[in-house]
């Protein structure tokens, strides 16, 4: 209920979409009842959280924060919310998000930005932006409405906005959470994962979202690990690797001091540190601004005011007439600039030297970092290069928006699990994040090294 009411009194945020009030007090119900009969207590029992709503949860409106899926209202669950759901959790609503997951920083929502609760200590009062596209997730969860909630990440989508808000969020490998149920942005990127106040409840919320799903051809047919009982912040006889590439132009030097006090920490713990090299680094960003929106073309192919939501159909209009009305009428800006971007790059006369060019540059950066984890366990790196920026600063720079991209963006390429956790302060009070990356299937690795 103490959720609930923060939940209301916190619209201001503009984090939640819809509120499923009922949906969460009968989780608490469930888990109060079997304390009552002395059961064993699910993981998740009565844990109150926040759905992307990237996730189609059976019942409950899903639009993608986009109005092409307004009034859609999905007949099936998803199968990571299924097993939240089934690990005891109960849902507060449907998080705020960036259209189609598609922007850093919430701003591409068509029902308004989510706000971070966070403020610079200058004195101003400039609303900033809480990192995207799951920053509904990172602005609630650091408001403390819900304690946890699903993210995520294509290109980044969960590291930058915990780092963005100081909480933590884990990518895990690609196919370890089933992407059964959520909307599509580019399918061989797209991967969910917890997002929450610390480590530890990253860990509880992974397990219950990880497993094997038929339903989707690239989930992983793995047994799920016992994260959470083999938590150990102990790092001796591990090498983290610092990736020399990482350090970017004109990198501010409260984001150098973050990785400092990162590799410091880390030294701490007892890790040996170790510089590494991904020389294919700076042709992620571009590969990944080809691929994501190819990707993304096609996934929204299926928006055409037949099957989903909003249907546009203009007196006398036959079916392209109709097709055209939606698709201009639902789609936001950000998401017509992917569509524009992926059917350019996929089209006859560009397909090679576009798409099969950044296909390639993705199988260089994948064996980039297969060398470099035959010198480290981990890799260490900033998880963005700035702070928070303020709402409305790069809106209407679509490249200014990308490139903050540029240290999440290789990890998705590879498919490799990777954290934001908190390091730390700027000057400005505001927080900064640093990035674990591990080896294929080492989500223990990076959690280990993150608590
Ligand atoms: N910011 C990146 C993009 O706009 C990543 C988004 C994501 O991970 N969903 O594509």
């Amino acid at each position: 209920n103490a959720f609930i009411a923060k939940v209301q009194s916190a619209k201001v945020l503009n984090a939640f979409l819809v509120e499923t009030p009922d949906h969460a007090i009968a989780a608490a119900d469930a888990a109060d009842a079997a304390k009552a009969a002395g059961e064993t207590l699910k993981p998740l029992a009565g844990v109150p959280i926040g759905m992307k709503d990237l996730f189609c949860t059976k019942d409950v409106p899903a639009t993608a924060a986009s109005l092409i899926l307004e009034g859609f209202s999905p007949t099936y669950e998803s199968t990571v919310s299924g097993k939240l759901f089934a690990a005891g959790a109960g849902m507060l609503g449907k998080l705020n998000m960036d259209q189609f997951a598609m922007g850093s920083s919430n701003e591409t929502s068509a029902f308004g930005n989510v706000i971070s609760p966070w403020r610079r200590n200058d004195g101003g009062n400039a609303a900033l932006a809480p990192g995207g596209s799951s920053g509904g997730s990172s602005a609630a969860i650091s408001a403390r409405l819900c304690p946890a909630a699903t993210g995520t990440d294509t290109g980044g989508s969960i590291r930058q906005p915990a780092a963005f808000t100081g909480i933590s969020g884990i990518k895990p490998t690609y196919g370890r959470c089933s992407r059964w149920g959520v909307v599509a942005f580019s399918s061989s990127l797209d991967q969910a994962g917890p997002m929450a106040r610390d480590v530890r409840d990253c860990a509880i919320m992974l397990e219950a979202m990880t497993g094997f799903d038929p339903k989707d051809a690239t989930s992983l047919d793995l047994p799920v690990p016992q994260w959470e009982a083999g938590l150990s912040a102990d790092l001796k006889g591990k090498t983290i690797g610092i990736p020399k590439q990482y350090r970017v132009d004109n990198m501010p030097p409260e984001i150098e001091a973050l990785w400092q006090q990162g590799i410091q920490w880390a030294r701490d713990a007892g890790a040996e540190i170790i510089e590494v090299s991904l020389p294919h680094t700076k042709y992620a960003l571009p590969a990944y601004y080809i691929i994501a929106p190819a990707e993304a073309s096609s996934n929204l192919a299926r928006y055409d005011g037949v099957r989903y939501g909003l249907r546009d159909l203009p007196e006398g209009a036959n079916l392209q007439d109709m097709y055209a009305a939606t698709r201009a009428a639902g789609f936001g800006s950000e998401v017509k600039r992917r569509i524009m971007i992926g059917t350019y790059v996929l089209s006859a006369g560009f397909y090679d030297a576009y798409f099969t060019q950044a296909s390639k540059v993705r199988t260089l950066i994948a064996r980039d970092f297969e060398q470099a984890f035959e010198k480290c366990d981990l890799l260490l790196t900033p998880t963005a290069p700035s702070a928070a920026f303020a709402l409305g600063e790069k809106q209407a720079d679509p490249i200014a928006m990308y490139l903050n991209d540029v240290f999440t963006v290789p990890a998705s390429l590879a498919g490799l699990p990777a954290m934001s956790v908190p390091g730390g302060l700027d000057a400005q009070g505001l927080p900064l994040g640093l990035q674990i990356i591990g080896r294929p299937l080492d989500e223990q690795g990076v959690l280990n090294a993150g608590l």
